[in-house]
């Protein structure tokens, strides 16, 4: 490039205008991403031309974004929006894999005795006097949109389940993960045993992943509700993973059993958003924990000891995404047997404006 030489900048001179220090300005002219103008044959002094400013500055940017050195010449030979999205998605899922190995960190070195998002301990929902009769039933529809259903629901005696499959392979993440869930789970018919079956659902879907290079990267959410033991009697114990819910609707109130492992409910917790803000927050979809993403994970459990006429509501977010609370309590309320009350939650859910699978699991206790 042919400057003007009184266009010229010496090194310290731009640096100043452009935030790149002296010594990143050399190893991104060794880089080939942004060589100087002149260079005084006699003294190596290094200079820039006024021109070159606006490419330093993007540079800076794009560096002080984490964008590798490596890919930014391209990158400025043609900028794009789809590009930035791509390196921003990226960092979420950086952020998510960092999360949880936080949270794998506190496990292993057993550090979570306080309570805290990352493992919370496990909540009673005080009430009733156990588990007599159950009656259950579920639901579930690909929607409008989706070429398939990524989904899976299990109803079983004494388990029931959604789990919402994503990536390439969600809905083989999710049926392993239920499928391991019910086979853990009969062998082990406790609290303990459902808690482990979860454990054990991940590294099924993670070690599937690292075997089978077209699932890579697939994973799954979790909710699941068992009927265990507990001290006088018997209870559900609801543990999850992700951000599939459980709602329990008691004396006509609705209220979540279970907190979403997701960056806008961190964003809620800290206060910094709103349920209504969260609802519509554009990274609403961006999860913290996530069955099969690494080799271990902690699943949150509640117990809910039943007070009679309980009902409750595992859903996957297609079906809370779409509907109120109000809705949700409505139909749960309108005293239709669970598989229809089900049905008609999904039936509602699809009918929005939506792209996503929906699936409900109601179970009855009374
Ligand atoms: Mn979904």
């Amino acid at each position: 490039m042919l400057v003007a030489v009184d266009e010229l900048l010496t090194i310290g001179e731009f640096s100043a205008r452009c935030g790149l220090s002296p010594k990143m300005l050399r190893s991104y002219a060794v880089a080939g991403l942004l060589s100087p103008a002149a260079v005084d044959r006699t003294s190596g002094y290094r200079f820039y031309g006024q021109g070159q400013i606006h490419a330093a500055r993007a540079i800076a940017l794009l560096r002080r974004a984490g964008v590798p050195v490596a890919d930014i010449a391209s990158f400025l030979a043609q900028p794009t929006t789809t590009r930035l999205d791509h390196w921003e998605q990226e960092l979420d899922v950086e952020t998510a894999r960092r999360k949880q190995a936080f949270c794998d960190v506190r496990e292993h070195l057993a550090l979570d005795v306080e309570p805290a998002d990352a493992s919370r301990p496990r909540v009673t929902l005080n009430g009733g006097t156990g588990v007599p009769n159950l009656a259950a039933g579920a639901a579930s529809d690909i929607g409008p949109v989706r070429a398939r259903n990524q989904d899976a629901v299990l109803l079983d005696a004494e388990l029931f389940a959604v789990a919402d499959g994503m990536g390439s392979g969600g809905e083989t993440a999710s049926v392993i993960a239920v499928e391991t869930l019910r086979s853990g789970f009969a062998a082990n018919p406790t609290a303990e045993g459902l808690i482990d079956a979860c454990r054990e659902a991940n590294r099924a879907v993670w070690l599937r992943a690292q075997s089978d290079p077209e699932l890579t990267g697939m994973g799954t959410t979790l909710a699941a509700a068992g009927v265990v033991k507990t001290s006088d009697d018997e209870a559900l114990l609801v543990v999850h993973v992700g951000d599939s819910r459980a709602y329990l609707l008691r004396n006509g109130e609705l209220r979540r059993v279970t907190g979403d492992h997701s960056f806008t409910e961190a964003l809620v917790r800290a206060g910094e958003l709103t349920e209504q803000e969260a609802r519509v927050h554009p990274k609403r979809s961006v999860l913290t924990r996530v069955l099969g993403m690494g080799p271990e994970v902690v699943p949150d459990a509640v117990e809910v000891v039943p007070d009679a006429g309980d009902r409750l509501l595992l859903c996957t977010d297609g079906l809370f995404n779409e509907l109120e609370d109000v809705e949700i309590s409505q139909v749960l309320s309108s005293g239709s047997a669970p598989g229809m009350a089900a049905e008609e939650l999904v039936r509602l859910a699809v009918s929005r404006v939506g792209h996503d699978n929906a699936s409900a699991v109601v179970i009855d206790m009374d």
